[in-house]
């Protein structure tokens, strides 16, 4: 119910509720009233009628009293009067008059007990009030009753029952109450429509604020309020209207701004200021992943984070995070949530050809959510029970297809992920940059740790790992062995073959030194052919062995350069990092006094390093 009607109703219910109210107070008034004033009637009627009848009795003419009722009669509104005698008088004067009516009921009563007794009675066509009086023996008036009266003082003698017609009090009544219940139900019409006239335009503006803050809660704030009064209405209208231009311009503007941003063009019947929240939502959280992942260490730890968010976030689970590895190559880095994982979603040949992948071939987004058919290689596995569809982005890194996010979902949830795919562009826009820093800081770590020659580990990669090798060495308790290697009299090769036929020669010893030791080995070119390998968990036999062994392959290395078949030795000195005391850097010392001691010794040899060769070598080193 609306604020008008229920004013409305609330203003005329008071004024029915004032109008029965005074209806029932009038009638009761005036019941009373007549009652009352009847009843004084009938007492001085009753009043006049003894005296009338006293004076009868003194002046001897009692019988008259019939004709003198008769005439009381024609007084208006008195519609009888009639005397009935107590059984004293008549035993003291015999039975009254014959056409002297019998006492009713009501009048013997009076005439045992002396209490007057009053009626209102209705009889359809009148209103009657009808009085019983008793008329009892006095002493002191005058006349004295007790003088011609043989009865005790206070003994009813008669009584008189009067009846009066209410007829005319009850019309003229009946006029006022109309009148005064005429004039309420007047000034109650009145004041309604005042009422109503200055109620109209609150209700009305009531009812369009609802309306318009209806509006404004489904994200609309184009809703305005009619101005209708220049009171304190109208400027809440005037203010409202206000209140809703600005913010339907300001979520414009920034609903416009986050469209730019997002990509995602929010529906007609959607509620754009929840659209407007949830795109700019997207919008701090892909920034605070952008801040997350700029932390992270490497590329893998942002794959990982991503794959996070499309989980947990997009509650997307079907996805395929590919890289690219040179011109052929696709490598799985994380499938269905999995890190690496295998191809589950597209036909395996991708991985080695990866022309085959459309996103990897054109460096667009591939859209299979609208044409199903549109990717040869997308390639659902026959398990995975209802139809798929896809969405693949590829990110470009230095100008080509770096990586490629492969989103998948069931043909029902192909719609939801299609709205997901704006936000997940955000998110790969703001992964793309950093992945392009990530990859070309690892590339450049790479390089500055390794010798471009002969791709193995140099002395800056030893320096950077020693900590964390010998770290694992003490807590595993194991000896590390390292060993220095220099090739014999390698100047002449240079000297004779050339600089080039040196560094062939380098790569090839390189390639046998790998080949010789153990993955966890670690072999690093020192300097120019020195060479340093590190082998755990070895003491020092089996380091020898180690030693001995890569002496002979090296020796029976065969190069072929020029025409020229080069072949060289190396002689090797080890040094045993068993003892806590010594440090990493002590054990590359012995090691080298080794060396010294077996290129001193004739070369082409191994020697394992005693103390005694450092109190010999002290001066030297
Ligand atoms: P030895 O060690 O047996 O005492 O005799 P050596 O001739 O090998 O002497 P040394 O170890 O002092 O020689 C180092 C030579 O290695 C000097 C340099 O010409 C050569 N050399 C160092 N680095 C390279 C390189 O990268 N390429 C080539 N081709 N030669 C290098
Ligand atoms: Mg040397
Ligand atoms: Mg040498």
């Amino acid at each position: 119910m609306n604020l008008n009607r229920k004013i409305t109703l609330l203003l005329a219910a008071v004024a029915l509720g004032i109008l029965v109210t005074l209806a029932i107070i009038s009638l009761y008034a005036f019941r009373s009233f007549s009652i009352s004033s009847s009843t004084a009637h009938v007492r001085t009627a009753a009043e006049m009628v003894r005296v009338h009848l006293t004076e009868a009795m003194i002046h001897g003419v009692i019988d008259k009293r019939e004709q003198f009722l008769d005439r009381l009669r024609e007084v208006q509104g008195l519609r009888s009067a009639r005397v009935i005698r107590s059984e004293h008088v008549d035993q003291q004067y015999g039975a009254g008059m014959a056409q002297e009516a019998p006492a009713n009921d009501t009048e013997r009563q009076v005439l045992i007990d002396g209490q007057a007794r009053y009626l209102l009675s209705d009889n359809g066509s009148d209103t009657v009030f009808r009085g019983t009086i008793p008329f009892a023996a006095t002493a002191h008036g005058s006349p004295n009753c007790l003088q011609c009266h043989q009865v005790p003082e206070g003994t009813v003698l008669g009584a008189v029952t009067i009846e009066l017609s209410l007829a005319e009090i009850k019309r003229q009544a009946f006029l006022a109450i109309a009148s005064i219940l005429l004039t309420v139900v007047a000034i109650s019409l009145a004041a309604l429509w005042l009422a109503r006239r200055i109620i109209l335009p609150v209700g009305n503006t009531a009812q369009a604020v609802e309306k318009t803050v209806q509006r404004a809660l489904r994200g609309d704030f184009k809703g305005r309020l009619e101005q209708r009064t220049d009171d304190e209405i109208g400027k809440i209208a005037a203010q409202t209207n206000q209140l809703l231009g600005f913010l339907d311009e300001g979520l414009s503007r920034i609903s416009q701004r986050v469209i730019q941003l997002t990509g995602r063009n929010p529906k007609q019947d959607e509620n754009q200021l929840e659209a407007t929240i949830d795109m700019v939502n997207g919008l701090a959280d892909a920034s605070a992943f952008k801040q997350a992942i700029e932390e992270d260490e490497n590329k893998r730890e942002i794959y990982d984070r991503f794959g996070k968010v499309l989980v947990e976030r997009f509650g997307v689970s079907e996805f395929s995070i590919y890289e690219t590895e040179g011109a052929k190559l696709m490598v799985p880095i994380m499938v269905d949530g999995i890190p690496g994982g295998d191809c589950r979603w597209c036909d395996q040949q991708i991985l080695a050809r990866s022309e085959m992948c459309r996103a990897r071939r054109t460096g667009h987004p591939v859209d299979g959510l609208i044409s199903p058919e549109i990717c040869y290689a997308f390639h659902p596995p026959g398990d995975a029970g209802e139809s798929r569809r896809h969405y693949c982005v590829p990110i470009i890194q230095s100008g080509s297809v770096g990586s490629v996010i492969q989103l998948v979902a069931p043909a029902s949830r192909a719609e939801a992920l299609a709205e997901l795919v704006p936000y997940v562009h955000v998110y790969l826009r703001e992964m793309a940059p950093v992945l392009e820093a990530k990859r070309l800081n690892e590339t450049l770590r790479e390089s500055a740790l390794r010798d471009a020659m002969t791709g193995l580990s140099n002395r800056r990669f030893l320096e950077e790992y020693v900590d964390t090798l010998i770290a694992n060495a003490r807590r595993r308790k194991t000896p590390l062995a390292v060993l220095m290697l220099d090739l014999d009299y390698f100047k002449v090769v240079n000297d004779t073959h050339g600089h080039d036929a040196g560094d062939a020669l380098l790569k090839a010893v390189a390639g046998v030194l790998k080949q010789s030791v153990r993955a966890s080995d670690m072999v690093i070119r020192f300097g120019g052919e020195e060479f340093l390998i590190v082998l755990q968990d070895a003491d020092e036999a089996a380091a020898m062995k180690v030693a001995e062994n890569i002496r002979v392959a090296v020796a029976a290395l065969k190069v072929q350069i020029n025409g020229h078949v080069l072949q060289k030795t190396i002689s090797i000195g080890v040094g045993m990092l068993a003892d806590d005391s010594n440090t990493f850097w002590q054990t590359v010392k012995f090691a080298d006094v080794a060396l010294y001691r077996a290129k001193d010794s004739g070369r082409n040899r191994v020697v394992c390093f005693s103390p005694e060769m450092w109190t010999g070598q002290d001066e030297t080193y």
